[in-house]
């Protein structure tokens, strides 16, 4: 393997962090530039759900079975991040259970396991569920740690000669002679880094660092709320069977259980003001 190339990767948050770990394991150099610290970015910020893909399985089909694909992955690579606790989407009323025959052809057609539980059986999984559900319908769903996701992705980056430097911030890009100059935030010193190719992961970014070498890239970025409430109120994943639409999951996380997600677009991720109606 050759490890003459030279791949500058910008932002750590879990695309970056998994980029830097694939290609150091292929023999390649990696430098890491991230203007803040790991994880920093919408990866350290989001609702740790290790997706099944069931939720996108009626209405987005392709993203259904990317999430499942990865998830076999990340099972596979990174099982000490991941706690794998499944999924469960229960009905509530007749609008859930007439989206269920729906959800489970989607779910089968992007090949997303299925179990149907008995109401007894899901109500003694997860004791506080509403007594009165309809249908609960388990998938391999699962809980990830962020920040451990990244770490471990970096260590092994890190193992296999990465270089990952934290609290660096690109300021240009030079296309022509692939030249990227970053300032660090700790000294406040420019320096410049040449590469035979630069990554973009800067994910709400990407449009501002895109910018950086003189390159125009369509991004939409949007933020959502989440609550979290100091109880694990439950053990797997709780997804409410139907549409997708704001607040419908709860994801337990360690002891804590985080409610969510709402979605609307902002314009600069770096000044998001949170709509009342949102926490509402
Ligand atoms: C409310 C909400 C909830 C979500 N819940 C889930 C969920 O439960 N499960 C799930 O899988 N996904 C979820 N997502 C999606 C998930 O968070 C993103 O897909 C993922 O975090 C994107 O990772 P990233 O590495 O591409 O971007 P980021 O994590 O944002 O990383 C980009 C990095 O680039 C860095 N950067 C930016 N500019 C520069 C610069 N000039 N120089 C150097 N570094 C720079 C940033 O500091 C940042 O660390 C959720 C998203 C939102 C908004």
């Amino acid at each position: 393997m050759s490890t003459a190339n030279h791949v500058i990767v910008i932002g750590a948050g879990s695309t970056g962090a998994a980029l830097a770990h694939d290609l150091a394991l292929r023999g390649i150099h990696v430098t890491v530039l991230e203007r803040a610290g790991v994880a920093s970015g919408s990866t350290g910020h989001n609702q740790a759900q290790l997706h099944s893909g069931a939720r996108y399985a009626v209405n987005d089909p392709e993203s259904a079975r990317e999430c499942i694909q990865e998830n076999w992955i990340l099972r596979r690579i990174l099982p000490e991040g991941l706690e794998l606790n499944d999924g469960l989407f229960v009905a509530i009323d007749d609008v859930g259970m007439a989206y269920r025959s729906k959800f489970l052809e989607a779910c089968a057609e992007c090949e997303i396991p299925t179990k149907e539980l008995k109401i007894a059986e899901a109500l003694s999984l997860e004791p506080l569920l509403n007594p009165n559900i309809l249908a609960a319908i388990q998938i391999p769903d699962g809980v990830f740690d962020p920040y451990r996701l990244c770490l471990s992705f970096l260590a092994t980056a890190a193992n296999h000669g990465a270089d990952i430097r934290t609290f660096c911030e690109v300021t240009h890009i030079n296309i022509v002679n692939r030249r990227v100059t970053y300032r660090s935030r700790i000294t406040g010193k420019d320096d410049v880094l040449d590469a035979d190719a630069i990554i973009n992961a800067a994910g709400p970014w990407s449009a501002q660092v895109a910018d950086l070498g003189g390159i125009s890239v369509a991004v939409e970025p949007s933020a959502g709320a989440m609550i979290t409430i100091d109880q694990r109120v439950c053990q797997m994943v709780i997804n409410l069977l139907d549409s997708p639409a704001d607040g419908d999951i709860i994801v337990p996380q360690r002891l804590t259980s985080v409610l969510g997600t709402t979605s609307w677009k902002v314009e600069n991720p770096d000044n998001i003001l949170v709509p009342e109606e949102s926490i509402e």
